[in-house]
């Protein structure tokens, strides 16, 4: 069961069961990280959900809090299904390289397979910030590339923003 509301007529918002949800806080992990989640194909929040509780289940992680879910039109290649964004916020001791690796494993656990730019996915999770850290590698540039431009990001982070998702953009350490 979900609620809906409509931002315009290609963007809407949904409260779904996990998104938004927040969660007491651990202690003895290192970093905090902010996923972008996002997919296509299917059912893709009926697959956030189950992300959730699969992250609930993984020891390299634990979860602090999600966003709300934004429905909104692809870009890049058009001819494909509106997207479901949202965002989740994990703290983490793995580095920004192993914590890749391991989004890499989990979006292939939920059946992402890689074929174009910008092709429709059933999951795609991008590390949107970790902790207020600048990196640019061959295989990581975070905070993720026009984060504060796409409000596939802007407007799940947005609901985390007064819970203090703010300390990963306000102090770039640059
Ligand atoms: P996109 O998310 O741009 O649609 P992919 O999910 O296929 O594309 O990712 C392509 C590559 O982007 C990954 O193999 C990864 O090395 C790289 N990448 C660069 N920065 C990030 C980031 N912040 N989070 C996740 N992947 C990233
Ligand atoms: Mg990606």
């Amino acid at each position: 069961m979900a609620l809906r509301r409509p931002l315009d007529d290609r963007h809407s918002v949904y409260v779904d069961r996990h998104f938004p949800q927040t969660l007491l806080k651990k202690e003895g992990y290192r970093y905090r990280v902010v996923l972008g989640v996002g997919g296509n194909i299917g059912d893709t929040r009926r697959r956030m959900n189950h992300l959730w509780h699969y992250l609930g289940r993984l020891p390299q992680l634990s979860r602090i809090r999600s966003g709300v879910i934004l429905r909104n039109p692809p870009f890049g290649f058009l001819d494909q299904n509106d997207f479901d964004n949202t965002v989740i916020e994990v703290a983490t001791s793995l580095t920004p390289r192993v914590f890749l690796r391991l989004i890499w494993r989990i979006e292939k656990r939920f059946g992402r397979r890689r074929s174009f730019a910008n092709a429709p996915r059933t999951l795609d999770l991008d590390i949107l910030f970790f902790d207020n850290r600048k990196i640019i590698t061959k295989e990581l540039s975070v905070p993720h590339p026009h984060w504060d431009k796409r409000s596939s990001v802007m407007i799940p982070l947005k609901s985390l923003a007064h819970k203090g998702a703010r300390r990963y953009y306000e102090n770039l350490d640059i």
